[in-house]
């Protein structure tokens, strides 16, 4: 087997599959550890109440465990529980989206206001009016620890990682797969690419549905800290008129971290892009926290770009290649994929083991694209 991309999804790929006595090949373009791709900037939200669909609540449940899995494995502490916030205005698709996820899942939740998360959580200033749901499963990973906790397991159970070794192209027919990189040739029953906002790259006939897209995360520093600690300060997703915003606790940086999805919808090529934060991306970023976080708004600490890739629909795509099935792919996981790593890698390893998983992702098949453009054709005939 041979795992193309070793960030999130590539990490947990490659786990899973030497776990099972497979032999195993991961080769990464950058290091172990680097802020290229997707999987940086210290932490990462997970949450339950899954306001984008209801459908990824079952994977989250599995996601959960094999996270806790992998502490224990590697006795390292990667999850932290916070409690998680989605508010927005009543009829809005974050507030909805979670009432709805909690309710078809029978998850443990509470909906509030503006008014009353402020007495209970006062860094958060939210107008009196917004409508809350507290989950109290949410929290956040360390990404970064938990690419390394997945390659280090991987390795312990055999299996070989290249790093700083580019795959430049690949083929699959009959049952086999090869890789060219800048060092050699790789030959293999089954190839897994997951490589994140270079997909279409890779992949060319994921041109236009999995589209690399420019972020930008700030942390500052709060004037009150203590409002801004992990235990007084739950992981939020936050519907406003400005916009969609995440953020979290203070954690290893002492700032209150946040960001704006979608932030200047900026689709650019990964190689190519700016990666160098500009003052207009810090000022949309402190008018938010002036404005809802102002306890949280200080001087900038650290800002970072990071990359989204996007899907037309905002969701997954977990498929094999649709003219070679001996190449899995996960890609286009739009700015909310990281908490579900562990389960991903799970579901590629199902995916290059066997063609199929017990996991269902019907919902995450590239097949819906074909039909959407089908059905648009129609319409206009
Ligand atoms: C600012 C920001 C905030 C986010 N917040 C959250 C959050 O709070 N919660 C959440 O769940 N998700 C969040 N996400 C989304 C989540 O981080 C991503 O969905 C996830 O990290 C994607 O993982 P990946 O493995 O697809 O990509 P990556 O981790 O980027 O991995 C892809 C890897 O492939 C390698 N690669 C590419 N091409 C090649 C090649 N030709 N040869 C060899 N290697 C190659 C790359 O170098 C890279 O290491 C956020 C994303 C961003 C950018």
């Amino acid at each position: 087997m041979i795992v193309v991309g070793l960030g999130g999804m590539g990490s947990a790929t490659l786990f899973h599959l030497a776990r099972r006595g497979l032999r195993t090949l991961g080769l990464e373009r950058y290091d172990m550890v680097h802020e290229y791709g997707s999987s940086h900037g210290l932490t990462r939200i997970i949450r339950l109440a899954y306001w984008e669909h209801p459908t990824y609540v079952s994977l989250l449940r599995r996601s959960y465990e094999l996270w806790r899995e992998l502490e224990s494995l590697s006795d390292e502490k990667l999850l932290y529980i916070t409690g998680s916030i989605d508010a927005g205005p009543e009829g809005g698709s974050v507030f909805q989206g979670a009432l709805r996820s909690s309710e078809l899942h029978g998850l443990e939740h509470e909906v509030t206001d503006g008014a009353e998360l402020h007495r209970r959580f006062p860094g958060y200033r939210l107008p009196g009016e917004l409508r809350c749901l507290y989950q109290p499963d949410g929290g956040f990973l360390l990404p970064e620890r938990c690419n390394v906790a997945h390659l280090a397991r991987a390795l312990a159970h055999g299996a070989e990682a290249r790093f700083r070794e580019p795959v430049l192209e690949w083929g699959a027919t009959n049952g086999h797969a090869w890789v060219r990189t800048s060092r050699g040739r790789y030959e293999a029953g089954r190839l897994v690419i997951c490589a994140g906002p270079w997909a279409a790259k890779l992949v060319p006939e994921l041109d236009s549905l999995a589209v690399a897209e420019r972020q930008v995360l700030a942390w500052l520093q709060p004037a009150r800290p203590e409002y801004f600690q992990v235990g007084a300060f739950p992981v939020f997703n936050l519907e406003v008129e400005e916009g969609r915003y995440y953020g979290f606790p203070s954690f290893l940086v002492p700032g209150f971290k946040f960001g704006k999805y979608h932030h200047r919808g900026e689709q650019v090529d990964p190689d190519a892009m700016n990666r160098e934060p500009e003052p207009e991306d810090e000022e949309l970023l402190r008018s938010f926290a002036r404005r809802y976080f102002p306890d949280g708004a200080g001087p900038t600490l650290m800002l970072k770009t990071c990359l989204f890739t996007n899907s037309p629909d905002r969701h997954f795509i977990l498929d094999l290649h649709p003219d070679h099935p001996e190449v899995a792919i996960a890609a286009g996981f739009s700015g909310h994929g990281y908490k579900f790593c562990s389960v991903i890698g799970e579901i590629m390893a199902d995916l290059a083991q066997g063609g199929q998983t017990r996991h269902d992702i019907e919902f995450f098949r590239l097949r819906r694209f074909a039909v959407s453009r089908e059905s648009r054709v129609a319409s206009h005939e």
